[in-house]
């Protein structure tokens, strides 16, 4: 059993800012922390690599940084060496992963996902599936809350030889059930289909390793549990085997073999830069890589055995103090079946959400139609932040405070 105290030892916090006494900050899966170093960085890169080096600053300093945080990412998701990038956004490395792989389809004609994926997962590969000719179908499997246990049957049923494309979420955005990466990627294979994951709600939350599972392609944030900062650049990764066979659908100068030979025909990177598209936002790939230090220092299987440790600790306190108030757990119980954050459902989620924020100083999310979702950082996140979210809840409940905040939503949370 791991105590109280344990729980509320986190090594890696005062590496952070922190100076909101009293606030619960259960939204790292959102938007991470600010790391310190990061802050000493960014003084850095902005007064002395762009304020005096200036354009020399590209040879000295930026130039490599995107393939150099990208074997830093890749080495926290098993990844080789040279298969990982940072740039552009989630979503647009998901286009630009999934229109490659697609190229190779032949004539199989399925897209499969599942129909709660993140939103814009869904609309890019819908949008892919429009694009690339009336032939392409996309399937969007159930798997919603409460049919964990089927997700390998409906999974089996789905995949065949008509797959041209599994594109599916690691670690799911609202309940947090994650997938068998290993299972799932050999399913796909069987069949002979690529499988492209997106890890935005695992990378930094849980091992993760590409390498073992033979996985084809992955992108993901680096603004959730990596602490990169507010709309940083993505990452996407690709096998080795891949690289060189795949073609980046936007033929832009970053990701030719030479740029600055500026020439007039486009020939591609023969590495994974060729998924590079334009000039990188150098401020904003400086500040990922604070972030991504810590968590290669902190290590992810310590990261993941402190997360889990909390997240049972949530688990245990839902058990004595909210399933009573009407909450449903949504979130696996399993390590192998959940990643970092606890979600449950209430049908007033919105209204007690805001009661949370507003008035007891915990910071969570909403998801809709009615989840309350709860993110565990283990870098940072300490037993006694869930023991206030726990409270709140259950005062909020008991009290009926949360009755005075509107059922409609509006904002972000
Ligand atoms: C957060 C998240 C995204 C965000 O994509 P952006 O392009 O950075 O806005 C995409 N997919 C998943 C699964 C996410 O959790």
């Amino acid at each position: 059993m791991t105590t109280y105290s344990e729980l509320n030892h986190a090594p890696f916090r005062d590496r952070f800012v922190i100076d909101e006494p009293g606030v619960a900050y259960l939204d790292g899966n959102s938007l991470g922390r600010l790391p310190k170093a990061t802050v000493a960085k960014m003084e850095q890169v902005v007064s002395d690599e762009w304020g005096r080096a200036l354009i020399g600053s590209w040879n000295q300093a930026w130039l490599p940084i995107s393939r150099r945080i990208g074997d830093k990412i890749g080495s926290l998701i098993g990844a080789a060496p040279g298969g990982t990038l940072v740039c552009d956004s989630t979503s647009i490395n998901l286009y630009k992963v999934a229109w490659a792989l697609l190229q190779h389809r032949g004539r199989r004609r399925t897209i499969v996902t599942d129909a709660v994926n993140f939103p814009t997962d869904l609309y890019i590969l819908d949008g892919l599936r429009r694009q690339l000719g009336p032939d392409l179908r996309l399937e969007s499997l159930d798997l919603d809350q409460g049919n964990h246990a089927e997700v390998g049957s409906i999974l089996a049923s789905a995949i065949n030889n008509e797959t041209a494309l599994v594109c599916l979420s690691h670690v799911n955005y609202k309940t947090g059930y994650a997938f068998s990466m290993e299972q799932v990627t050999e399913m796909a294979h069987a069949h002979g289909a690529p499988i492209l994951w997106d890890l935005s709600h695992g990378v930094g939350a849980v091992p993760i390793d590409l390498g073992t599972a033979k996985v084809d392609a992955a992108v993901g944030c680096t603004y959730k549990y990596l602490n990169g900062g507010p709309g940083a650049p993505a990452f996407l990764t690709v096998r080795a085997d891949w690289i060189e066979r795949l073609q980046n659908p936007i033929q832009g100068w970053f990701g030719a073999a030479r740029p600055f030979d500026f020439g007039s025909v486009y020939v591609p990177h023969l590495g994974i830069e060729r998924f590079a598209v334009g000039t990188p936002p150098i401020l904003s790939l400086a500040a990922v890589e604070p972030g991504v230090d810590l968590t290669c220092e902190a290590g992810m299987h310590a990261l993941r055995q402190r997360g889990w440790q909390l997240m049972q600790y949530f688990f245990t306190l839902f058990d004595q103090r909210l399933e009573k108030l009407g909450f449903k757990l949504v979130t696996p119980r399993n390590p192998e079946a959940a990643g970092s954050h606890v979600s449950f459902t209430h049908p007033a989620a919105w209204q007690i959400t805001q009661d949370l924020v507003q008035h007891h100083r915990v910071i969570p999310d909403f998801r809709g139609p009615d989840i309350i979702r709860f993110g565990i950082t283990p870098l940072y996140t300490l037993g006694r932040e869930i023991e206030q979210a726990v409270a709140a809840l259950e005062s909020s409940l008991t009290h009926g405070t949360y009755r005075a905040y509107p059922t409609q939503r509006r904002g972000v949370t």
